[in-house]
């Protein structure tokens, strides 16, 4: 029987591949990105709390409506805007929902949608199911900022959106209200709409602050602001996320998300809910990472890799282009199987599968498990 696949080019994601090895070889894993240490027992308990307090059927579709009403409060304190909690905040089963359901609410047969990569690997299938087209802007080296007149010279009539992703995975690079204001005259002169990825809101270092593209009265209009939960309170693996969009773009969404999930994990939203009654809980996040960010720095200046700091989110990138022409991929793969530490190589973050020699370290773990994958990349120029 012959079967043509609507995604021929997808295999299995890198993050699943490098996460089996770390384990089959028993590896640190700094690959893919998920906080290695629990999450604060007060939110555990909250989770028990309602689980046992009997709220375990359906939540209504768009979510229960303290966590619809926390965020939009949070959002009020964070980026000075209040959205309405009813009509345009909506809970979903994690930030890769919220992209699917954004994409799938405004890509028509034939729409070219701009991608900014290095990307997140969801973007391009989320699109290219909808039968829309991925138009790729490469960011610029080595700071992966955004090269706004390289973009303005791919918008054609056809183009619909533009994904964004700040802070950025894998690069860390955070936007300016420079970027905000580029976009921003970018979307009014062509009607675009906005899918911007916000998961790493929360996590920022140097004191820098994150703009949410939902806060900018040019961009509001037309934009999707995917959040997730995972990130924030370290629970990558209850999938909870959500989507803040106005009025209109909410209402097409809510029609993709009721038929792709219809709603999203009871007890937990409420144990959400309550647990952002604490700002702190949020407000702390950047300090907490900026330690961790720092120690790994402080470690990675004492090896031959070559980087620039982090800037955002749980990632840090380092070349080794100055030391070898090595394959990024079989790299990662050797810095697996003997240093016995597992990374991810970044031309996997390309559509044609760029290599620039760089790799992804997470920095969302212990301390002590940092300082020992530190002391075995030392040995990282035996494998040149
Ligand atoms: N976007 C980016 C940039 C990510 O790194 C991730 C990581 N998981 C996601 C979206 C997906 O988030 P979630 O786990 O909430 O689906
Ligand atoms: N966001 C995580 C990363 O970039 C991976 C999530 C996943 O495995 N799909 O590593």
């Amino acid at each position: 029987m012959s079967f043509v696949s609507k995604l021929p080019q997808v295999g299995t994601t890198i993050f699943t591949t490098m996460s089996r090895m770390a384990q089959e070889e028993n590896a640190i894993n700094l690959a893919q990105g998920f906080p290695g240490f629990g999450s604060d027992p007060d939110l555990l308990e909250l989770v028990a709390k309602y689980t046992r307090g009997g709220f375990n059927q359906y939540a209504p579709m768009s979510g229960v409506s303290e966590l619809k009403h926390a965020l939009a409060t949070k959002s009020q304190l964070t980026q000075g805007y209040f959205p309405d909690p009813e009509l345009e905040v909506t809970i979903v089963s994690g930030a890769t929902e919220a992209l699917f359901a954004a994409f799938t609410a405004v890509v028509c047969a034939g729409d070219e949608v701009i991608v900014l990569e290095p990307c997140y690997d969801s973007y391009v299938p989320a699109i290219t199911l909808n039968g829309g087209i991925p138009v790729f802007v490469p960011l610029k080296s080595p700071d992966f900022s955004v090269d706004w007149e390289l973009v303005a010279s791919k918008i054609t009539s056809k183009t619909r959106a533009i994904v964004v992703n700040s802070p950025h995975n894998p690069s860390g690079y955070v936007w300016s209200q420079v970027d905000v204001d580029r976009l921003a005259a970018l979307v009014v002169q062509h009607g675009l709409y906005v899918i911007s990825d916000e998961v790493y809101e929360h996590i920022l270092f140097d004191g820098r602050r994150h703009i949410s593209l939902g806060s900018n009265p040019l961009l509001h209009e037309r934009t999707f602001v995917c959040g997730s939960f995972g990130k924030t309170f370290h629970v990558t693996g209850w999938k909870i996320g959500y989507c803040i969009a106005p009025l209109a773009l909410s209402q097409e969404f809510r029609k993709v998300h009721q038929f792709l999930t219809f709603s999203t994990v009871t007890p937990m939203q409420y144990a959400l809910a309550e647990y952002l009654d604490h700002a702190n809980h949020y407000l702390d996040l950047p300090a907490f990472y900026q330690k961790k960010r720092d120690l790994f720095l402080k470690g990675l200046k004492t090896t031959p890799f070559s980087f620039q700091a982090s800037q955002g989110s749980f990632f840090q990138l380092v070349s080794y282009a100055h030391l070898s022409k090595k394959s990024d991929v079989l790299l990662a793969e050797q810095m697996t199987r003997q240093l016995k530490v597992a990374c991810i190589p970044v031309s996997v973050f390309y559509s044609d599968g760029q290599d620039d020699q760089v790799l992804r370290f997470c920095f969302a773990k212990k301390e002590e498990e940092l300082v020992e994958a530190l002391r075995r990349i030392q040995k990282i120029e035996t494998l040149f």
